[in-house]
């Protein structure tokens, strides 16, 4: 076994020091943020010149030196307002908090820092507190890779797997959409998605399979059957099925529960409470038109204030909240003032909606292929007229947002929004992974596929959050134990995590090989080690 990396066991350390002040309100090289920096560093370094060493020659006590509560001991040492002499200064005891079960190294942390380092991570399993019982744990030596959170779709579609919304509704039964729907979502566990927000089209039946053990997939949270008027993006009927308002539900979509014709307020309210009852965990609403629908153009205003107000109600009865399809400035102001907390798409994000985001607290998801100059080659695109000649305006219409998200940084979410099968969603998402770092960076690609889209997914409140006992996406104490291993680092190259810079000319590919571990829930997927 490889010795532990002194500098990331002491990072973690410090930074576990620092975590009980105030520094963002100290501020950014501050006298008194230097003063704590340099204290803590003191402490670290003094530990680390008696308990770092080769563990063929020393027990190293790694999880004291990285525990929390061994942090809170060393922070009750420092004076914040005095410096402590060095020669006073002796490495202290951290042998009795060797109890944590867990390492943790992350890649980003929740605020943002980026902390690359790997050695070893324990994972328990059974109930925390069984702690002091004999429990089966895996160890597994990092090797010097990077560990990482599971990442997070903030924005798929699992059950949307025809070449088209059309071929969706007119070719596929329920046994061929559920078989498909299953193959992408174990097909998204073993890319390193370790959770799926689905924006539309499903119910809870493959979640609670997945749950349940039956078969393998993410962590799914269901949005239930898009709700929009009639002729919206929500409307998947061909020109020849009756009105579903006026008619009842006449198509495969409505009828299976993938779409919700609402065209009042009391409808809407109809469809968020039916989807409630069928176990999403939050609303999709279609508040503006799209590209890959049939009816409606992208720069439809297709919901009034008191009907977004509706699908609000509703959701926050449920502690909940609405996600809305919202492509034109209009729509996207109207969404916010009403109480959407999370914009899909928002191409036209700029500084008065950066401005209103912050001011209500949401946030956006948003797929980078729309930028794309192969964006007509989707075939939900090319194989229709209309959503190609729309595709082709929307594009131009949105020139400005990379350079917007760039300036303004919002919470930003990753989605790659893929309506296909599972080779051709592979494929898509690989690239969206590399569009987003190229386009807005790694970094903070990273984070809108990790930590953020975890703030995002919590959003549906501690009574619908079926993943309620600790954060997603982030790698820290008490955080649900959903890991990837990879060789590399993401940070610097964004491929060893899938990104691949080809799109429809990329190899059909099985599994990502520099992915070497995959785990969620504590449980191993893949291990190539
Ligand atoms: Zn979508």
């Amino acid at each position: 076994m490889s010795p532990p990396s002194s500098g990331g066991t002491h990072v973690v350390q410090i930074l576990n020091i620092l975590e009980g002040y105030p520094i963002s309100e100290y501020g950014h090289n501050s006298a008194k943020t230097i003063h704590l920096m340099a204290e803590a560093m003191k402490r670290a370094y003094a530990d680390r010149s008696r308990y770092l060493g080769d563990e063929d020659f020393v027990k190293v006590p790694l999880k004291g030196l990285t525990s929390k509560k061994y942090a809170e001991v060393l922070r009750k040492e420092i004076d914040p307002e005095k410096a402590t002499p060095s020669a006073t200064i002796a490495p202290n005891n951290p042998l009795p908090y060797e109890s944590n079960e867990t390492t943790h190294f992350s890649i980003v942390d929740k605020f943002g820092n980026a902390v690359s380092n790997t050695y070893t991570i324990n994972v328990k399993s059974g109930d925390a507190k069984t702690e002091k019982k004999q429990v089966k744990v895996n160890i597994i030596d990092g090797g010097g890779r990077t560990l990482m959170p599971g990442l997070i779709e903030g924005h798929g579609h699992l059950q949307m797997n025809g070449t088209s919304l059309a071929d969706i509704e007119n070719n596929r039964n329920w046994e061929e959409l559920a078989t498909r729907t299953y193959a992408k979502a174990h097909a998204a566990l073993m890319s390193g998605f370790t959770t799926w927000r689905d924006a539309g089209g499903m119910g809870a039946g493959l979640k609670k399979s997945i749950d349940a053990g039956v078969v393998d997939g993410p962590r799914i949270y269901p949005s239930g059957a898009f709700i929009g008027p009639t002729g919206s993006h929500a409307d998947f009927r061909n020109f020849t099925t009756p009105n579903e308002t006026v008619y009842g539900a006449n198509s495969a979509g409505s009828r299976l529960g993938m779409t919700f014709t609402a065209d009042s307020v009391d409808m809407i309210k109809t469809g968020a409470r039916q989807n409630y009852m069928q176990g999403a965990t939050q609303i999709k609403i279609m508040s503006s038109g799209g590209v890959a629908s049939a009816f409606d153009p992208w720069q439809l205003d297709a919901y009034s204030a008191e009907e977004i107000q509706a699908a609000v109600e509703v959701a926050n009865a449920y502690g909940s909240y609405v996600m809305s399809h919202a492509y034109s400035k209009k729509s996207i102001i109207r969404c916010l003032e009403n109480g959407v907390k999370s914009l899909e798409h928002a191409f036209m994000f700029d500084g008065d909606v950066a401005k209103l985001m912050e001011e209500k607290g949401a946030y956006m998801t948003t797929n980078m292929h729309a930028f794309s100059p192969e964006l007509g080659k989707i075939e939900a695109i090319s194989s229709s007229p209309a959503s190609a000649r729309k595709a082709a305006t929307a594009q131009a219409a949105f020139g400005n947002f990379v350079e917007n998200v760039n300036k303004y940084q919002p919470k930003f979410v990753f989605q790659a929004d893929c309506v296909g099968g599972v080779e051709s969603c592979t494929k898509q998402m690989d690239h969206e992974i590399f569009l987003s770092a190229k386009f807005l960076g790694n970094h903070f690609a990273l984070k809108s596929m990790t930590s953020v889209a975890g703030e995002l997914v919590a959003m549906s409140g501690d009574v619908l959050n079926p993943y309620y006992d600790g954060p997603l996406g982030v790698v820290e104490e008490g955080a649900y134990a959903d890991l990837l291993l990879v060789d590399g680092n993401p940070l610097e190259d964004i491929t060893v995590i899938g990104g691949s810079e080809k799109w429809f000319d990329a190899p059909p590919r099985d599994g990502i090989e520099t992915m070497r571990v995959i785990m969620k829930d504590g449980r191993i997927y893949k291990n190539t080690l």
